[in-house]
């Protein structure tokens, strides 16, 4: 790597619990998440010449204190660590921080303990795109291949994709590789928006955000679905003839059914010919995935699910067995950007398109660098791919995303987008900060019980 490594021995890792009241006006309300507060645990890293790398892992309000809490336990793993050094092996790094010998057993690769190392990794990541002067996209399409694919963990995929084929594949799609920077710089990158059927909105609000979508130029649009049939009909069945025959719709039960159940509920909505079923059942449960997936296939009715899968091992098991038709990675879980490239090439590999999970806090920030890449440099295409867009809580980045006529333009600030502006952390820290303290002094929250003691 370019990078001179003096100064860049790690010197902090600053981690805070930082809330949003979300839950006040329904957004991103769905069958299971009926009340969320859009969070994060929020990771800055310091070198000893000051420069900083800030990352963060998505959460729904409770339990982000917990996330908090795990990146603390593993400051060890990092301070006092040469940041060049890490990116020059960052595989060693990856397995390090995620297979502790102790620690492993509160995971290992999943859940809360797979929440804080992304969060930290996501730092990392950001600190090198910062270092290095560019966009963080711009930063994996001009790592050599060799170089990239050197910061994957292979253990555990190598039965679908081998580091020299994954190197192999990168280097194939240097062919075209300008022209495809160049379209994508121009023309940007297809969106979705979620943001009309948010399952606590009225019927009133679902039709005039459609027809507000509609005008900002959205072809695709998914509604949330997953409680009650005969809601789930009309709702969708009105956004239908909002957006017309040639546009698009998806739902998502966020993991409402059993199996059978999905597939008879998604037999009763083929009528309005949805493009996804997204999240029909458990996230966990690949055979019942791939056993919708056949009973659909007749119907035109894609699988999507990833946003809340687990690991690339579980991924590597979803594409293997036909389980999705969308390969929805996420950027805030699994272990970071390592461990999503290696789901990006085994999408790649088995042909599976990968249409990235975003909304929540940063997510559509973080998201679009990778999808950017996969363009560039994995599957060089965008055919019957889309990025989910959320218009909510861009306003506290420094660099929020920019969506236009329907797609992510590239913007050309350094990093991965995930900076807070100033003043954000003194508002909306939990429960300290000022807006809380505020909200919960006026009743809309209540107190909070041992998050009071484990801040403290
Ligand atoms: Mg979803």
């Amino acid at each position: 790597m370019s990078t001179n490594n003096s100064g860049l021995e790690i010197v902090k890792i600053d981690v805070k619990d930082v809330r949003f009241p979300t839950s006040l006006g329904a957004h991103g309300s769905d069958a299971l998440h009926v009340d969320p507060d859009y969070s994060c645990a929020y990771v800055t890293t310091t070198t000893k010449n000051g420069t900083q790398g800030f990352g963060l892992t998505f959460t729904c309000g409770r339990g982000t204190e917990i996330v908090v809490l795990t990146i603390r336990s593993m400051k060890k793993f990092i301070i006092g660590k040469n940041a060049g050094d890490i990116f020059s092996d960052f595989a060693g790094f990856w397995r390090t921080i995620t297979n502790d010998s102790q620690m492993r057993w509160i995971g290992p690769e999943k859940g809360v303990a797979h929440l804080a190392a992304a969060a930290i990794l996501n730092s990392l990541w950001d600190l090198w795109a910062r270092l290095e002067n560019k966009p963080l996209w711009k930063l994996l399409v001009d790592l050599e291949p060799e170089v990239l694919v050197s910061t994957i963990d292979f253990r555990y995929i190598t039965d679908v994709v081998t580091k020299e084929e994954a190197i192999q594949m990168l280097k194939d799609k240097q062919i075209g590789k300008a022209d495809r920077i160049k379209y994508l710089e121009e023309h940007g990158y297809p969106a979705y928006t979620t943001q009309v059927g948010w399952m606590g909105y009225s019927d009133e609000l679902v039709h005039s955000l459609c027809e507000k979508y509609l005008k900002l130029g959205f072809k695709y649009f998914k509604v949330k679905v997953g409680v009650n049939f005969e809601d789930d009909y009309r709702r969708c069945s009105a956004v239908r003839e909002c957006i017309g025959p040639n546009n698009f719709l998806m739902v998502d039960a966020n993991q409402a059914w059993s199996v059978n159940e999905a597939i008879e509920w998604m037999k009763k909505l083929a009528p309005l010919k949805p493009m996804w079923i997204e999240e029909p059942t458990s996230p966990d449960d690949i055979l019942g995935h791939a056993a919708i997936s056949k009973a659909l296939a007749p119907y035109e009715i894609g699988v999507a699910t990833g946003e809340m899968c687990a690991n690339r091992v579980m991924f590597k098991q979803f594409l293997q067995s036909g389980a999705m038709q969308y390969c929805q990675i996420d950027s805030a879980r699994i272990g970071g950007i390592n461990e999503i490239i290696a789901v990006y090439l085994m999408a790649e590999k088995l042909k599976v398109k990968v249409c990235p999970h975003a909304g929540g806090v940063g997510l559509c920030e973080m998201v679009q660098h990778l999808q950017f890449f996969d363009y560039v440099s994995v599957s060089g295409t965008m055919q019957d791919r889309l990025i989910e867009y959320v218009d909510q809580q861009h306003e506290h980045f420094v660099d929020p995303c920019v969506v236009v006529n329907a797609r992510y333009m590239p913007q050309a600030h350094i990093g991965y987008s995930t900076q807070f502006l100033p003043g954000i952390l003194d508002k909306f820290s939990y429960p300290h900060g000022s807006e809380w303290k505020k909200m919960i002094k006026d009743g809309l929250f209540p107190p909070p019980d041992e998050v009071e003691l484990l801040n403290a």
